[in-house]
């Protein structure tokens, strides 16, 4: 899946990446704890345990923490043989992530990162759970798209400790990581996020906690405007990402990208966009409806504006 996205980022051997985050402080973040061995959970864990962090895993089954190892395991063998990592960190890293087969075993870390579906109920369920078994000083974080930060955060009993730390797809390739501060959280929290992100070797940038924040708020509209072009009948799902790779120069045609991301994730950031703005013109176009209810969520089903069974992508309409 990295070809597709670019260069795979080079790794500083941990050693030389200086004290971790915080040791100055007091506290320091040894053991963090990834809610959701998805997409974005496993590529947290997987830059965060060759940046020297212990790694707790959870998902909902064994089986999903299972493949999330076993996705992780496949990402670095794929960076070994690009030599962007040795095999000695491939297997250091892996040998720091254990699997974490409920919320209880997160009881030792100094920082947890969820990353499960992005679906607010879910989310405040899993920090309702997640909260009486953490340590008093654990600090807490989302990977969410588009939610409400504070809103997240006043969900918790620490929100003085929460913050959005928005990664991108594929994580161990994009270099941006989204900073994002709710109402509550201290100064502490957030130059403790600012140093993990460092640590990972990315850039942060901060963003205010607006729907979306800055890179969906610009990024998702553009996408569901493709899919109205889609359904409208403007052009194939080949033209239109041709036009927009050689026409706008993207990388990606945003179709394929759409498929990338997960067309559920997609019409969850456009749902809080269109509720948290009261725009129109945030409306998820229908088609997006449609192939979400039809189980089509892109890339990690196998089927969405492509069909990515046989050999090569074939679109879909
Ligand atoms: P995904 O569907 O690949 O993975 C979500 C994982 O969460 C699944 O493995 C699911 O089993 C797990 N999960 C659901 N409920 C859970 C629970 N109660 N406890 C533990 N695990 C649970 O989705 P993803 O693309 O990895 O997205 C995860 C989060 O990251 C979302 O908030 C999403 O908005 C955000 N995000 C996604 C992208 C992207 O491009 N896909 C980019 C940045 C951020």
């Amino acid at each position: 899946m990295f070809e597709a996205a670019g260069e795979v980022t080079r790794y500083r051997s941990f050693e030389s990446q200086g004290p971790k985050p915080g040791a100055d402080m007091g506290f320091e973040i040894k053991r963090i704890g990834v809610i959701g061995a998805g997409q974005m959970g496993n590529g947290i864990a997987h830059v965060a345990a060759l940046a020297g962090y212990e790694i707790s895993l959870n998902d909902l089954s064994t089986e999903r923490i299972q493949l999330g190892l076993a996705t992780i395991n496949g990402n670095m063998t794929r960076q070994v043989n690009k030599k962007a990592i040795s095999e000695d960190e491939r297997v250091g890293a892996l040998g720091r992530i254990r699997a974490a087969e409920n919320l209880d075993a997160l009881a030792d870390c100094d920082f947890v990162i969820e990353a499960a579906t992005e679906n607010e109920q879910v989310k405040r369920k899993i920090f309702q759970q997640l909260c009486p078994v953490l340590k008093p000083e654990a600090m807490l974080a989302t990977n969410t798209s588009s939610i409400s930060i504070t809103r997240l955060a006043a969900s918790t009993d620490r929100p003085e400790k929460f913050v959005g730390v928005h990664f991108m797809n594929p994580v161990p390739v994009m270099q941006l990581v989204e900073l994002v501060r709710g109402i509550a959280t201290d100064d502490g929290t957030f130059e403790l996020a600012k140093g993990f992100v460092a640590r990972l070797g990315k850039i942060p940038t901060v963003a205010e906690d607006f729907p979306a924040f800055i890179v969906n708020r610009i990024l998702l509209p553009m996408i569901n405007e493709a899919i109205y072009t889609l359904y409208e009948g403007v052009g194939s799902v080949d033209a239109i990402d041709t036009a927009m790779r050689l026409g706008a120069n993207h990388p990606m045609g945003p179709l394929q990208l759409a498929d990338f991301i997960g067309l559920d994730t997609c019409l969850s950031i456009m749902q809080v966009l269109y509720e948290g703005l009261a725009d129109s013109k945030y409306r998820p176009c229908p088609l997006l409806v449609k192939y979400v209810e039809a189980g089509w969520l892109g890339r990690k089903t196998q089927r969405g504006f492509y069909d990515y069974r046989g050999e090569k992508p074939v679109p879909t309409r």
